[in-house]
């Protein structure tokens, strides 16, 4: 990351070379150089956040999670943004007056127009995204919409299978649940019809994760509010040198995902309390799962751009990036005061400008 010569060090180093060396010695070196620096800028982690569909504030959190990897020089960041979903349909008014009822006819008539245009130009707008996985070192997902077409869908097996990263913010784990490898990606997720049928619930019993295959639906959370995340592998390069528990900022604690569950690594967890409208269990938050030759971060945090300010998320998703993308975590250690259990530690972060 460190070794990209600057041009104007470049510019000394060939000056001093032209003095001193054998022309042919020159051609050598000078290639060698080039490559060197070529090679010190690719060195920088490649990620691809894809987005375009989402029932959260994509277009708000997206330059958000760019910020939060641009404040490291580690990453390279790019976005793929798929074609749009289809449109909301309006509410109906609940009160009943001719005023009310006439504006629901026009925003009715709007989105049929709406919809109409969309539908007509998605088969095209679908055929022509075919984002490019394999050019990148960790795929992150911020998308929770329709199913990508079959060549996106093999496209991304084949990358993380064969030893891509990709990562999963929050709703993206609400994304695709007729997809059996995505699913085996993030391990469990949420919503969109997820049952028994789907796999177990991650559940903490007598100080270990087991699967637990109940009856009852898949996804669900409370209200939102602070709470307190807690390690739950210390050794794992994502959570060594960070606090064994640290206040989250405002969120949605995720509760009763369920899915295939393999080879997934409880990271950090919380207790969903009942008085908030949770499950009453501690429930996984950060997870690392295998998938073939790939790694898996899945960060069920992350539901609003107030949430994605807190600096324990924003701590955990560069490091959780840096694992799935090379296997190993280089951030330095964070103390408890920088990251404590009792107050909220917020960061703005700058959006870069487009
Ligand atoms: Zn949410």
């Amino acid at each position: 990351m460190k070794l990209a010569a600057s041009s104007s060090c470049l510019n000394q180093l060939i000056f001093v070379m032209k003095k001193t060396a054998h022309p042919h010695i020159l051609a050598f070196a000078l290639t060698s150089l080039v490559a060197l620096a070529t090679s010190g800028a690719a060195e920088k982690i490649k990620i691809l956040i894809v987005d375009g569909q989402n029932n959260h504030a994509w277009q708000e959190t997206t330059p958000v999670l760019v910020g939060i990897y641009n404040s490291s020089d580690l990453f390279d960041v790019e976005v793929s943004t798929s074609p749009a979903g289809p449109p909301k349909a309006p509410r109906k008014p609940k009160g009943k007056t001719p005023e009310a009822d006439a504006e629901f006819a026009a925003a009715l008539k709007k989105w049929e127009a709406e919809t109409a245009e969309v539908k007509k130009s998605a088969k095209a707008a679908w055929e022509k995204w075919r984002p490019d996985f394999a050019a990148y070192d960790v795929v992150v997902s911020n998308y929770n919409g329709e199913l990508w077409p079959e060549p996106v869908r093999e496209a991304l097996v084949e990358y993380v299978s064969g030893g891509g990263g990709f990562v999963s913010v929050h709703a993206a784990n609400n994304s695709f649940p007729q997809w059996r490898e995505y699913n085996e990606m993030i391990g469990v997720g949420g919503w969109g019809g997820r049952s028994e049928l789907s796999g177990p619930y991650l559940r903490l019993r007598d100080g270990n994760w087991v699967g637990d295959t109940t009856v009852g639906k898949g996804g669900s959370h409370g209200k939102q509010h602070e709470f307190v995340v807690i390690t739950q592998d210390a050794a794992h390069p994502i959570m060594k040198g960070l606090p064994a528990a640290w206040m989250h900022a405002q969120d949605e604690l995720y509760d009763s995902l369920r899915g295939p569950a393999k080879d997934v690594t409880v990271l950090a967890a919380a207790f969903s309390n009942e008085a908030t409208g949770g499950s009453g269990e501690t429930e996984p938050l950060l997870m690392a799962i295998d998938y073939g030759k790939g790694r898996v971060f899945h960060t069920a945090l992350g539901h609003n751009t107030v949430s994605m300010e807190g600096l324990g998320f924003q701590e955990t998703l560069k490091r959780g990036t840096q694992w799935a993308a090379t296997g190993e975590v280089t951030f330095p250690d964070i103390s408890e005061d920088e990251l404590p259990d009792d107050s909220v530690m917020s960061l703005d972060v700058e959006l870069a400008e487009n």
